[in-house]
């Protein structure tokens, strides 16, 4: 089994779900008491949110790039950035490191095009949705992205940073992220990919009527597959 080293803590509401995740898929798959063989570099999310709304990425990229290379010290065979928002510093973090850097837009693509869908609406923090250098990752690899409206894409934000990343999940935001999933619905969107690692904490299957791509779990499979790839087990 690979170790799996993970990038976490923006926001650990969500790396939480990555660690039960691993953990529970790698025990469907090898059964017993077998459990993820992982390590996990934490930082401090308030550091790096004031860094992003600063526009301070190159700092970012710096603090990034150190907690790479000490996963890669830890022992880690592979490596996630457990949030889609910080994989604008994606580039710079493969490049301080020798092991691969599993990307979380090219396993959401896939999981797109395996269900043969191309038009999805995306939800994200604001520098996600409005930027390229994730959905310019998802057209590179044939989706059709769109977003919401201006006003839709503060609302998705505003509750990610206030609410679901200090661990509140409140009826009223599902309701509102339910109205923009239909607007998409309206415009075309085939799917809906929850761009952002905490938004399936209040989002599932059912407040959508098309599929939804929930990011953390797609990344924490695509991690596990290749964990478990060539095991000797
Ligand atoms: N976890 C979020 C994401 O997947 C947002 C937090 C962040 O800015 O990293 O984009």
């Amino acid at each position: 089994m690979k170790t799996i080293g993970l990038l976490g803590g923006m926001s650990w509401e969500s790396t939480a779900e990555y660690y039960r995740l691993l953990n529970e898929l790698t025990r469907e798959r090898l059964g017993g008491l077998h459990s993820s063989r992982c390590v996990l570099y934490s930082v401090d999310f308030a550091e790096i949110e004031r860094l992003q709304t600063e526009g301070r990425w190159d700092v970012a990229a710096e603090i990034l790039a150190q907690a790479a290379k000490a996963l890669e010290a830890a022992g880690a065979d592979l490596l996630l950035i457990c949030t889609n928002t910080m994989h604008k510093v994606a580039d710079e973090v493969a490049a301080a490191v020798s092991v691969p850097l599993l990307h979380l837009a090219d396993t959401t693509a896939s999981a797109v095009r395996a269900q043969g869908l191309r038009r999805v609406g995306l939800l994200g923090t604001a520098f996600t949705m409005e930027q390229d250098f994730y959905r310019g990752r998802l057209t590179a690899r044939g989706l059709d992205v769109l977003v919401p409206d201006g006003p839709g894409r503060r609302a998705v934000h505003q509750v990610i940073y206030e609410e679901l990343c200090v661990g509140i999940v409140r009826e009223e935001s599902r309701r509102a992220y339910q109205a923009i999933i239909q607007d998409l619905v309206a415009a075309g969107a085939e799917g809906i990919v929850l761009g952002c690692t905490e938004i399936e904490l209040l989002i599932s299957e059912d407040d959508s009527p098309v599929p939804v791509f929930p990011t953390t779990r797609l990344h924490a499979e695509a991690a596990v597959a290749l964990a478990l790839t060539d095991d000797a087990m």
